[in-house]
């Protein structure tokens, strides 16, 4: 099979890969949709090192692609009949750990004390007709469900899910999204629909014209507006009750923390880089909570699935392009624009 590797400075390869058969406690995902993330772009861009992020070493060409959805095709000989079936509808938690750890034992993979191996980074993604994964990492796609949304939702609209429910998200909120790509406007998409108002953030006039069409009450454009005054004009002067960084930038960072109320939480999502904070005026004397969250649990990853499909959340309106794995080079360098909508490859 041939399977998208990342190769820095903006190439990559469609390589050729041994179709990948389970080991006894594995399954083979025959994938059907598997999305691209804006982490992605780190060692897509990446100059050198390509394993950046601090998520451990690459050892040879590895498969992106961690947002994988599909069938199971074949299953290991170990594998307990419980766990899964040939033919299942299944997402992946992209990440495996020791399995004896703690963080591993709550369903914390990606934080196991031993290190983790995140799968379409340090080790086969699902940018390739078939995945190789330990069963434990398959969460079930309910039926209602397409394989794009459930794409979607083993990161990106994961990640803005467990966000939102590490601010305590409430109904009477009104929050802040800073930054309108796949995270940022899958936070908007879930914060209305577990009713909050959402105020919409964004550089990019079309991806503030989307955060409006998933339900954004209002929306600022940084570049044009002093945001952090503008969300306060928005909610009477005070800011908003719950800040949420996509962005990963430090403006965006900044904005977040400084258009929080008193009393407020501020929450980064987005990954990489830095900020700078004056933390008195900033932090202290607002007594602001500013807490960090890395996408989430494989439990967390079925709530969010379960809750999509409740509430009828149109998830797929997130993606803009479908993709063939052999127009890969073309996906890539739109994405790279960071304009457009979400990306994914059909299989
Ligand atoms: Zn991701
Ligand atoms: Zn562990």
């Amino acid at each position: 099979m041939r399977g998208i590797t990342f190769l820095g400075d903006r190439k990559l390869q469609l390589a050729e890969f041994p179709d990948p058969t389970p080991g006894p406690r594995d399954v083979v995902v025959e994938i059907k949709a598997s999305g691209m993330c804006g982490s992605d772009l780190a060692p897509y861009r990446a100059t050198g090192e390509t394993s950046s992020l601090g998520l451990g070493k690459v050892s040879g060409p590895v498969i992106a692609g961690h947002e994988p959805c599909g069938v199971v095709a074949a299953i290991g000989s170990a594998v307990d009949e419980r766990t899964t079936r040939l033919g299942s509808r299944v997402m992946v938690h992209h990440y495996s750990g020791c399995g004896a750890c703690r963080h591993c034992q709550t369903g914390w993979t990606q934080m196991c004390s031993s290190g983790s191996t995140v799968y379409g980074r340090t080790g086969h993604g699902g940018h390739a007709p078939y995945m190789k994964v330990p069963a434990y990492t398959l969460v079930a796609l309910p039926d209602e469900l397409s394989f794009t949304t459930g794409a979607a939702i083993s990161c990106g609209t994961g990640a803005a899910y467990q966000a939102l429910r590490r601010m305590n998200l409430a109904g009477g909120d009104t929050i802040a999204i800073v930054g309108q790509g796949p995270v940022g406007l899958s936070a908007t998409q879930l914060a209305v629909a577990m009713g909050a108002r959402v105020i919409a953030l964004d550089v990019s006039a079309e991806r503030l014209a989307r955060a409006k069409e998933f339900g954004a009450d209002a929306v600022i454009n940084p570049k044009s507006d002093d945001a952090a005054a503008a969300i306060k004009t928005l909610t009477h002067g005070a800011g908003a009750d719950l800040t949420l960084d996509a962005s990963g930038s430090a403006a965006g960072r900044l904005i977040a923390v400084r258009g929080a109320r008193k009393w407020g939480t501020a929450c980064f999502v987005g990954e990489g880089g830095d900020v700078t904070i004056d933390v008195s005026p900033d932090m202290l004397r607002k007594q602001l909570t500013i807490v960090g969250s890395w996408t989430f649990s494989t439990t967390i990853q079925a709530d969010c699935a379960r809750f999509v499909a409740d509430r009828k959340i149109g998830v797929d309106h997130l993606f803009t392009n479908r993709w063939q794995l052999a127009q890969a080079d073309e996906a890539y360098r739109l994405f790279d624009q960071q304009t457009s909508g979400k990306g994914v490859f059909l299989m």
